[in-house]
């Protein structure tokens, strides 16, 4: 009797556990994912901060998943589903490609939100991919870089004025490493530009709906951090549609 085909769609933390359980059975298990690399997510922050490289917090998934014998990974965008049929439509470059299934598990993952202000994204990329990373890494080092190329202090404060917005683990995460970066240029005693900033230009702003209170603690933890003064953070309710700062500043 043929063994049961197994398809997974991504190479998330889902297929991943998912590939690594149903490894143990009498089946044959196919993922099929547009990267080739298993993504750790929550460390992104640090390789758009420059702590880690993108190739320390992205193993190659076939490395990974080298001892499962009984799994394959393929790269390719999946397009579509033929549920009756049993089949997943997927491209690898210009070829085409139908693998059918016996079981098929979607572990595709979530996008970016900017909850109705998609337009928002060319300014503010989100934080999912490697990609998203690399980009506010290079702009966070272009500002910098461009820093250090003036002798006007409004123009350094704009270039070191960091803004973040979400409160989460994420957020609060990646305001702490930027305030790291400005005490770094802050402590450069015979620096040129970031070197000069002013401790103050460092702000989070946090419009994720947070009381008062919340916010206080969240600049408090902040607070604890290596360059106490050079964060604000901002609450209000979120407006969908709307780009305003708000009130409760902390
Ligand atoms: C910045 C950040 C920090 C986080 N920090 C934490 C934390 O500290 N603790 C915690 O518990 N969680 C954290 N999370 C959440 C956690 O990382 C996610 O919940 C988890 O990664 C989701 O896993 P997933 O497999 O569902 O999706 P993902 O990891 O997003 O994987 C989706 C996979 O599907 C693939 N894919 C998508 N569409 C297609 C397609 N059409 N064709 C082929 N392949 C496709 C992608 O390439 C990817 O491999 C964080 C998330 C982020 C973004």
């Amino acid at each position: 009797m043929a063994r049961r085909q197994v398809v997974i769609v991504g190479s998330g933390f889902g297929a991943l556990f998912a590939a690594r359980n149903l490894s143990r059975s009498d089946v044959d298990i196919t993922i099929i994912s547009k990267t080739n690399n298993h993504l750790f997510q929550p460390l992104l922050y640090q390789v758009a901060t420059s702590i880690l490289s993108e190739g320390e917090v992205a193993p190659c998934t076939r490395e990974v998943l080298r001892w499962h014998k009984n799994v394959t990974v393929l790269l390719g965008l999946v397009e579509g589903f033929d549920l009756a049929n049993k089949t997943v439509s997927w491209r690898y470059l210009n070829e085409e490609q139908v693998t059918s299934y016996d079981t098929l598990i979607v572990a595709a993952g979530a996008g970016q939100s900017y909850f109705g202000n998609d337009h928002f994204a060319e300014h503010a990329p989100g934080l999912k991919t490697v990609d998203d990373a690399l980009e506010i890494r290079a702009r966070i080092l272009q500002a910098f870089e461009a820093a250090e190329l003036t002798e006007d202090p409004e123009k350094i404060a704009r270039l070191l004025t960091f803004v973040v917005v979400g409160a989460g683990p994420t957020g609060v995460e990646l305001a702490e490493r930027c305030e790291w970066a400005l005490e770094i240029a802050h402590s450069r005693p015979h620096g040129r530009g970031a070197g000069r900033a002013d401790p103050g230009v460092g702000r989070r702003h946090d419009p994720s709906g947070f009381s008062s209170n919340r916010s206080q603690a969240v600049a408090n933890h902040l607070d604890g951090c290596r360059a106490p003064g050079a964060a604000t953070v901002w609450a209000e309710a979120r407006q969908e549609g709307s780009a305003e700062v708000g009130t409760n500043r902390c």
